[in-house]
């Protein structure tokens, strides 16, 4: 996904734990319980008793002072250092920015403070609710931050090495040398059957390449995790993800087996159409001919195609469309673009993002605007993270001021994405003919679910393969990968295949066990759908208002699993997403 989120800690790879405060806030609560009239008798009131804060919770409370200021000063300079980085391209403006990003990392790797912060907080009696989970955020970016240096650096130079690999790599086919884009161009066209699977495997070149590069990654980041007492790197990853691994698993378990018939039922439907296009009985069909060479995506839809609908629009149009929406909605989406870079130039970073500059207001949106439904989605999927960061209550101390849980900013920014192709939505809010856009309706409704089943079981695949990748990186990882793929998504695994498949897919390297973070924002996406029923079909201002109030304006005040639940009135769960896909059907 070339969308990115850059969240004030997630930048950093920082997100907090679950053991908290509940007890604390409980027992504040319990005290300050508000007096009962009864029987008309009134009961003497008794002066509410305040918790007097422990001696380590005073000295605790000075170093959260302190932190909140040195450590926003430290945030600012690394975005507004990213910011320049990103829009201009120069070389100096890199060096700046990631002269930034370490001086944050060396900051937060000081072992006697982070031992001081541990101990204080393991004493500490009668801080606020909130004091609390400021200092439980503060010593995880600590514990995250640990690491020696020189591991650091080596993982670091591995997976820049490797990088390097998927970015000059260009696959051969029959002696020629392609990028890979042509290659995606060139299948999503081509019919002959024999061209199509050359083409195929010629994607799959720089797995078998890399696979042993990554393999050897893999033990470095485990010896990693060891060291500060983890298993392995995926429970580390997990864990400052500030997920429960087995909650994580759990969930995921549901969601596979929630949709395991609803999905094998969508399949032999597309089976069925593909069969008849490349004219084979369906049991032929082999995983070059879905298109997306992972099968991530759906092949697109041969009865409608959504960039029709936006390609007479002007990139100005287009975001004077997601302006009106988000007016309408009452959410601050031109205070975002008042600072943002909306259009292509020359040297400026060629994807989309969302950055919240200092946490006080300067919220900024980069993107490269086209006429197109991918950009339509984009614009108004990073507007929505825009609109959430700046209604963030700005009262919360610095390091609270954030989203609840980089899964929930990404719920909200794909939850209002997908507006681009809702038939609705694209009559009221993008000026398009009514009765163009409802004899397409049923095609539109048909092609987002098919999206939404097959991205899911693609995460499921990667969480388990790279959960397996981590726990032993000596296993037989080519057939491992095969057998993943034809369990959950019904490919079939091309005779006598025996080639590292599984590591052309970048993520591993790049954004190691981050995968389900997706999946988990589409889930909480559903729920609020779920929680918002009508008013969020039929677009009601009222749901500006209580985004705003249940998940904006909170930030990371909650841990996320008390969050959700506020916000959405369930715990996070396969549920609603799962609901959705057998209504529509
Ligand atoms: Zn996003």
């Amino acid at each position: 996904m070339s969308r990115m989120y850059i969240q004030m800690l997630s930048m950093f790879m920082f997100v907090s734990f679950l053991i908290g405060f509940a007890t604390i806030a409980e027992a504040q609560n319990r005290l300050f319980f508000p007096n009962r009239i009864r029987n008309k008798t009134i009961i003497p009131s008794q002066p509410p008793k305040t918790v007097t804060m422990n001696e380590d919770a005073v000295k605790l409370k000075v170093l959260l002072d302190i932190y909140q200021t040195e450590a926003f000063e430290l945030f600012k300079q690394s975005t507004y250092a990213e910011w320049d980085a990103m829009t201009t391209g120069k070389e100096e403006t890199f060096k700046n920015s990631a002269d930034a990003k370490l001086k944050w990392a060396e900051y937060h790797s000081d072992k006697e403070k982070y031992a001081t912060i541990k101990d204080l907080r393991s004493k500490a009696v009668g801080l606020s609710e909130i004091d609390v989970r400021a200092a439980e955020r503060m010593e995880l970016l600590y514990a995250q931050n640990q690491l020696p240096p020189e591991l650091l650096k080596k993982m670091l130079d591995m997976s820049s090495e490797i990088e390097k690999t998927f970015q000059n790599q260009r696959p051969k086919l029959d002696g020629q040398e392609y990028t890979n884009n042509d290659l995606l161009e060139m299948l999503e066209k081509e019919i002959d059957l024999v061209k199509r699977r050359k083409i195929w495997e010629a994607l799959k070149q720089v797995g078998d390449e890399v696979d042993d590069q990554v393999i050897a990654l893999a033990k470095v980041r485990n010896n990693a995790a060891r060291q500060l007492g983890f298993k392995n790197y995926w429970e580390m990853q997990v864990v400052f993800q500030d997920y429960k691994p087995d909650e994580l698993l759990a969930i995921f378990d549901e969601l596979e087996k929630i949709t395991a018939p609803i999905f094998a039922e969508m399949k032999k439907e597309l089976d069925t159409e593909l069969a008849a296009k490349f004219n084979i009985p369906a049991d032929q069909l082999m995983p070059w001919h879905y298109d997306n060479p992972f099968f991530q995506q759906a092949p697109p839809s041969k009865e409608i195609d959504p960039n029709s609908f936006y390609k007479n629009k002007t990139k100005e149009e287009i975001i004077a469309i997601a302006v009106k929406y988000y007016k309408h909605l009452g959410l601050p989406y031109e205070e975002v673009l008042k600072r943002s870079d909306m259009f292509e130039r020359e040297g400026k970073n060629q994807h989309a993002f969302s950055i919240d500059m200092d946490t006080l207001g300067d919220v900024r949106n980069l993107c490269n605007v086209k006429p197109t439904a991918e950009w339509m989605d984009t614009v108004l999927h990073e507007g929505g993270h825009g609109v959430y960061s700046l209604n963030c209550n700005r009262n919360l101390p610095f390091n609270l001021r954030d989203s609840a849980h980089i899964f929930t900013t990404e719920g909200i920014a794909m939850m209002f994405g997908t507006k681009a192709r809702t038939p609705q939505w694209m009559i009221r809010f993008a000026g398009m003919n009514p009765q163009t856009v409802n004899s397409a309706a049923e095609a539109l409704r048909k092609q987002r679910r098919r999206e939404q089943l097959i991205f899911c079981r693609w995460t499921i695949v990667m969480l388990n393969f790279e959960k397996a990748l981590y726990e032993n990186p000596d296993a037989d990882l080519k057939t491992l990968w095969w057998e993943m793929v034809t369990k959950y998504q019904l490919l079939k695994r091309p005779e006598g295949r025996n080639t590292g498949d599984w590591a052309s897919k970048p993520h591993f390297v790049i954004a190691p066990v981050y995968y389900h973070n997706y999946m988990l924002g589409e889930l909480f996406a559903a729920q609020l759908r779920q929680s918002l029923g009508k008013a969020f079909v039929n677009d009601d201002p009222k749901i500006g208002k209580i985004l705003t109030e249940k998940v904006f304006a909170p930030g990371a005040k909650y841990d996320w699993p008390q969050f959700v639940k506020q916000a959405t009135g369930q715990p996070l769960s396969p549920k609603a997403f799962s609901n959705e896909l057998s209504q529509n059907h």
